[in-house]
Parts: C-alpha cells; structure tokens; sequence
C-alpha cells in the first residue's frame, strides 16, 4: 500500500526538472537496475500464483551473494484463492552487541493491471524520460529491490552487524495480510525483535518546479474496519405504503452519519507533523493548525483542518458511506436495505466505541450495525531518536536540507500487524516522487524517478549500516 507520499497543496506547476536521465554509477546500481527488471516482469498478482517464483529469484540472489539463511514459506490465501510465499532472510549479528533484532520489510504482491489500461506493457520494466514505467516500480518492488541491493551490497563490502538483520518480504500485502499476520505469530519471535523498518512507507515528495517539500516517517497507521447497516421490515404492495420503510430507515441513517463528526485527537506523530505543515501552508490553513495545536479543544479549528483539501484524515476517526443495496421489486416495499461504512479509526481509539457510536446513528430507526472483520488496532510507534536520527541522517545525505516530519497513514500495510504485537514500525524509504504526477500506486503507468530509485539503493544501504553497525 502506498498511498499519498505527503501532503500538498500546489497543482500544475511547470514541467518536471527533477526527472532527468542518469546511467547507475556504480556496479550495485547496476545490480539492482537488474533485479528490478526481472522483478517487474513477474507477475506477482493475487490469483496468478507468481509470488513464489520472486521469492525463489530473490532467494537464489541471497544465496550467491553470500547471505545464506533464506528460507521460503508458502502460505493460501482465500481472496481470490492462491498460493503464495513470503521470504525471509537472518542475517546473524557478527560482531553480537546484544541489542535486540531489527526487522526490514517490504511487499513482493502487486495489484492488478491490464495491459488495454495501460500505454504500455505493465509487466515490463521501461525507462523512460527519466522515469521506471511499471506495475511496482513504486509499490512496493522497488522496497524489496533496495532492500536486497542494500544487504547484498553491505555483505560484498565485508560489513559485520553488531545486531541480528531479519528481512521479510510478504506475498500478499494488498489483498489479506495473512504472510504479515504469519509471519509476526508463527515465523518470527517478536520478542527478538527491537524495531522493524518497513520498506512499503515514508519517503520524499516533490512539486513539479522541483522544491522538496520534505519527507516523511511513518510511525502510525490507522485501524481499517468496515461496518455492514441493515434496516429490515416487513414490506408489502408499493400500492400501499407502510408509515415504516427500510430505505428510508437507511437513508436516515446514513443522513445522520454524514453530519456526524468524530472527536478531533492529536498523537505525537501528528503533533510533529502538524508543527511542520503549518510552515508550509497556505495562511488560513496554517493558522487553524496554529490554533488547534495551541488548544487541541478547539474543535473549530480541527474541522477546518480536517475540512482542507489536503489534511483529510489526520485530525480524527473518519467513517464514510461505501456500497449501497436494497429492494428486491419495483412494486414491493423493500423488505432489507443494507450499507457498508468504512472507517478508519484514530491508533488508540477502541473499535468498540466507534462500533457504540454508529449503533446510536441507527437507533431512532431499528438499523443495525455490524462489524465486517475483527478490528486490529495498533497504538502509534514512538518517535524513537536512534530510528528518527538514523533516518534523517541518510535522507540528508543526498538531500540536505530535507524536512523530516513523522507521518501517520489513513491507510494500513503489513507493518500493522507487527505493531499490533507491540513492535514499533517505522515506514522509512528514501525513495521519492513528484506530487501529484507520480502517485500512481494501484494505477495506470505506475512509474518512480530513476535518481529516486537509485537514490534509495543507497540509503538502505546508509540506514542498515547506521542502526546495525
Ligand atoms: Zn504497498
């Protein structure tokens, strides 16, 4: 998953100076120019069982670079039915400092994309005009391959961890994230583990006349839940309409829920990162930000906030009307009418209580509110300074003055499920794209940067060497 890189406000600006050409400069750029190729040109879609044919590829690259302890888990997945694989890589602690394990992550799974969608075959890596053309060029093959390229570069270079290095790759991020769910039960102590980075979030935006608005690290994500609201009744002749209707039971309902407001809340994570917008801003904007930083119980400036074309999301839990169904004949009154709401609740907030809220929306109407999966609610990670320092460091290191700002997704990735079991995640790449003409993940003609990419060969490589040297 990797949705919006950053926020923004700026639209059809000039043409893009960041995306020139270049040649990778170095024999690890080479390589990883290599693996995205052969990665690319995998299909690794849910349904068409190519999943284990990347991780066999990327095993078989470990294995003669020198990094050994590989090992291929097939899992099933239900939604379309398949069979897929994570991979995951031990790289020992040579030189043991008895600091916990650190966990890389990534996804090797892509959505879907039909070659009449595109302008070009989307299982093909093109270069061109400066850009990767591909289906996940951005999502997320590009972490994978970073990754990869990073470790296989590091351990070529003769450098010795001071702590264990797991990596694991899933096979199934986009549509379960059952290898995620796997992977944190069954194939992975997390009591090992001190942090992990996760490879599928962060990274940098820029306008189109080539400014940098920054970068982010991720360090929460949002609780996905979707609700199922049914009004029932006993129906009859159209002829004869009761004073009672599920449509209307419904349609009042979802009245409600639209003019509901959920409490505004603030957390570290957006805290910093509001701190950081206001700077950039345009006036009214930044100074409803300056408002409810100095009063988070000003809840006027939060709904302005949350009003904004750019901010959507952040300043609380926010739950929307998706699928709509009901009546069964153009004469009869409608015996069932039935929505779906999907929320994605605030970390910290208990689904229970959201859950409490919507029942109370459908109460003066007998609607009634379901969950659709259990909820897997995760707190925020803290803004550790040895995960945050180390991060900065590398984005500076080709991109000086950067802002770093910490990020909470209204999306969710695999990273969830590791926080769930109390392991902090950091959403760290260092790639980054032009906004909004790159956001293109899930989309047509998903393209990166070609510096972007390169770029972010090297600061894995930078960030594995400060925080496991
Ligand atoms: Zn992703």
């Amino acid at each position: 998953m990797r949705l919006a890189l950053y926020a923004a406000t700026a639209l059809g600006l000039a043409t893009a100076t960041i995306a020139s050409a270049e040649t990778p400069p170095d024999r690890w750029h080479a390589k990883a120019r290599e693996i995205y190729e052969r990665a690319i040109s995998i299909p690794t879609v849910q349904g068409r069982g190519q999943v284990p044919a990347l991780a066999q590829y990327l095993q078989e690259q470990f294995r003669a670079g020198g990094l050994e302890g590989v090992t291929i888990h097939p899992y099933e997945v239900e939604r379309p039915a398949d069979r897929t694989a994570a991979l995951i890589l031990r790289w020992p602690a040579a030189r043991p400092s008895g600091r916990k394990a650190m966990l890389l992550m990534a996804h090797m799974d892509v959505v879907e994309a039909r070659r009449e969608d595109w302008s070009r075959d989307p299982f093909q890596l093109g270069e061109e005009g400066g850009y990767f053309y591909g289906r996940g060029t951005l999502d997320d093959k590009q972490g994978v391959v970073a990754v990869t390229a990073a470790l296989l570069r590091l351990r070529a270079e003769g450098f010795r961890p001071t702590r264990d290095i797991i990596v694991l790759f899933t096979g199934d991020e986009e549509t379960g994230g059952r290898g995620a769910e796997l992977a944190s039960t069954q194939w992975i102590d997390t009591s090992t583990l001190d942090f992990a980075l996760n490879a599928d979030a962060g990274g940098g935006a820029f306008l189109a006349d080539g400014r940098l608005l920054g970068f982010g690290i991720q360090t929460a994500e949002k609780t996905y839940q979707s609700y199922i609201l049914t009004a029932t009744n006993p129906g009859g002749h159209s002829s004869r309409p009761r004073p009672d209707n599920a449509i209307y039971a419904l349609a009042h309902t979802l009245d409600r829920l639209e003019r509901h407001r959920f409490e505004p809340m603030q957390n570290e994570t957006t805290r910093a990162y509001f701190a950081h917008r206001a700077e950039s801003a345009e006036p009214a904007l930044a100074a409803a930000i300056r408002r409810w930083l100095a009063n988070p119980n000003d809840g006027e400036a939060a709904d302005a906030i949350e009003a904004s074309e750019t901010e959507v999301g952040i300043t609380r839990t926010r739950c929307v009307a998706t699928r709509l169904e009901g009546g069964h004949a153009d004469n009869a009154l409608p015996q069932l009418a039935r929505a779906t709401v999907n929320c994605r609740i605030f970390p910290g907030v208990d689904p229970a209580s959201v859950l409490a809220t919507l029942r109370g929306l459908g109460q003066p109407d007998n609607v009634t509110v379901e969950p659709v999966d259990p909820a897997r609610p995760t707190d925020a990670s803290p803004l550790r300074a040895d995960v945050v320092g180390a991060y900065t460091a590398a984005v500076r290191a080709r991109h000086p003055n950067a802002a770093v700002t910490p990020d909470m997704s209204t999306g969710a990735t695999d990273g969830l499920y590791f926080r769930a079991r109390g392991v902090p995640v950091y959403g760290v790449d260092g790639s980054w794209a032009v906004i909004p003409a790159d956001e293109r993940a899930h989309g047509r003609d998903e393209r990166l940067p070609v510096r972007a990419f390169y770029n972010d060969v090297d600061h894995w490589t930078d960030l594995i060497r400060r925080l496991a040297g």
